[in-house]
């Protein structure tokens, strides 16, 4: 690297940037500090496992059913199936719902992995289709625009903690014969016009992972439905195809997806606090529009009859990556989610319903800013300021690359 001070502009743009920015000695801002979040309650999850170990109540028993019960009721739904993961409340829902090969399942391309995963394995052919560009969710205008005659099902993504426009959904779901099913895992207790998330369609999956909004201290996940029979069959296909009245018979095929007894208790804990945490959220969420709103920084689209529960907080900017990095020089960690469209993944690639340009071109310039319970007020000014500083610098060396190639 060069001992002469760089001019502004033309060296900076190609050194890579460490230095010069004062926030360097202040301690990094993490993107997720979960220590936040369990270390004003250590005893009571300490006391989860203590009462686990003396009651040798590990897997399902009276705390798994409680915490059902307690999830079904904040959910506004009669039944809520505990599982090992997120994930496998999508697969056994879908097969407990009877989809698999030969059908079709609607999903936006845009959303964890894991939705298509479960569509897969289930047997089903996922359909991946675009999203609005406001807000990044699917619409009933991409299921209309995807339905063939095959088509058994829609997965809405709450993506990033946004409930999709309900009332748009089901009415399409309703008019094509479709079951909706809802991919609830960024959107604990989001409310879509007061009505909340896991309640609007044929059954909800939830994860509860531990960096979701309800998290576990590991895996776990919850099916959610008001619908007696699919909550039976789910509740047998998890638990090795044993219905719990058979007398020791084995059903049908299942498989071992059950939800510890630690996680439940530990959830049970942790849901009592959520709608603070997720109140946490939204006024950290405030602070950055605040913030970040007066320089052009695009945020997600505001949506009025969205109550949304912040999972993670987005941004859309040009060159992406080099953003990250400098902030990460700044101290400031953020993350990506998600840095390819679900279809621009190799044993994904067959399942596009044509192009996909709002998934596709988002992917290249979504960041995550940190976002989590306990974040202070000071730290989002800092991201901001961080932000707004990062971009000034980029926009400042563009002319000057320009002028480089010519
Ligand atoms: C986390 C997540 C899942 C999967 O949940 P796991 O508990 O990790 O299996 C599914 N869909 C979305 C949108 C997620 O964010």
């Amino acid at each position: 690297m060069s001992a002469r001070p760089a001019p502004r502009g033309a060296i900076a743009s190609v050194a890579h940037h460490t230095t010069g920015a004062p926030e360097a000695s202040l301690p990094p801002v993490p993107f997720l500090d979960l220590s936040r979040v369990h270390g004003p309650m250590a005893d009571e999850l300490a006391a989860c496992w203590q009462r686990a170990l003396a009651t040798s109540d590990f897997i399902g028993g009276p705390t798994v059913e409680r915490f059902e019960a307690e999830w079904a009721a904040a959910c506004d739904a009669t039944h809520a199936v505990g599982v090992a993961n997120g994930t496998d409340a999508l697969e056994l829902g879908l097969v407990a719902l009877g989809i698999g090969p030969g059908d079709e399942v609607i999903a936006p391309a845009n959303t964890f992995v894991a939705t298509i995963e479960a569509i897969v394995r289930s047997g089903a052919r996922p359909v991946l289709v675009d999203v609005e560009p406001g807000r990044l969710l699917l619409t009933g205008d991409a299921v209309r625009g995807a339905v063939t005659p095959r088509t058994a099902a829609v997965i809405a993504v709450h993506l990033y903690g946004q409930p999709v426009d309900a009332d748009d959904l089901r009415a399409t779901c309703a008019g094509l014969g479709l079951a909706l099913i809802e991919d609830a895992a960024q959107a604990h207790l989001a409310r879509w016009q007061g009505e909340v998330v896991g309640s609007l369609g044929a059954f909800a999956a939830f994860s509860f992972y531990p960096g979701k909004n309800l998290g576990a201290v590991g895996d776990g996940g919850a099916l959610v439905t008001d619908d007696p029979v699919l909550a039976e069959r789910v509740r047998v296909l998890a638990n090795h195809g044993r219905p719990a009245s058979g007398h020791g018979a084995h059903v049908v095929v299942g498989t071992n997806s059950r939800l510890d007894a630690v996680q439940a208790a530990v959830l049970s804990a942790k849901l009592r606090r959520l709608e603070a945490w997720n109140e946490q959220r939204r006024t950290a969420a405030a602070a950055y529009r605040r913030l970040l709103t007066p320089h052009g920084i695009e945020l997600l689209a505001p949506e009025p009859a969205a109550l949304a529960v912040h999972h993670l907080e987005i941004v859309r900017v040009e060159r992406r990556d080099e953003v990250a990095a400098r902030l990460r020089d700044r101290g400031i960690h953020t993350g990506v989610h998600y840095p390819l469209a679900c279809h621009q993944h190799e044993p994904y690639a067959a399942f596009a319903a044509g192009c996909l340009p709002v998934a596709e071109r988002d992917a290249a310039r979504v960041l995550s800013l940190p976002m989590f319970p306990g974040i202070t007020g000071a730290e989002i000014t800092r991201v901001a300021d961080g932000l707004v500083a990062v971009l000034g610098e980029l926009a400042d060396e563009d002319p000057a690359i320009r002028e480089v190639a010519s």
